[in-house]
């Protein structure tokens, strides 16, 4: 099971001691938001400081939409290119 990668905490959410955001976030996580361990992407990340779901790094898909290439037209990536 992934873990909190500043504190090794198993679950999500705020209180992480360690983190720049006081958030929790699991970043070797692909198939789940690394904020808020949803399976989706797309806004209503409640722990996202961008309040999009962020996936985890690993897979060769966008960690913002799940795009399998890079490039412009990312719906919910902050600089609206796909990134892995
Ligand atoms: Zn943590
Ligand atoms: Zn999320
Ligand atoms: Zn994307």
């Amino acid at each position: 099971m992934a873990t909190c990668k500043y504190c090794g905490w198993e679950s999500y959410g705020s209180g992480c001691p360690n983190s720049p955001t006081g958030n929790h976030e699991h970043s070797d996580d692909e198939k789940h938001c690394v904020y808020c361990g949803w399976e989706n992407y797309g806004s209503g990340c409640p722990y996202s400081p961008t309040g999009n779901h962020v996936h985890g790094s690993g897979a060769k898909k966008c960690k913002h939409c799940g795009w399998e290439s890079y490039g412009s037209g990312c719906p919910y990536s902050p600089t609206g290119n796909h990134e892995m």
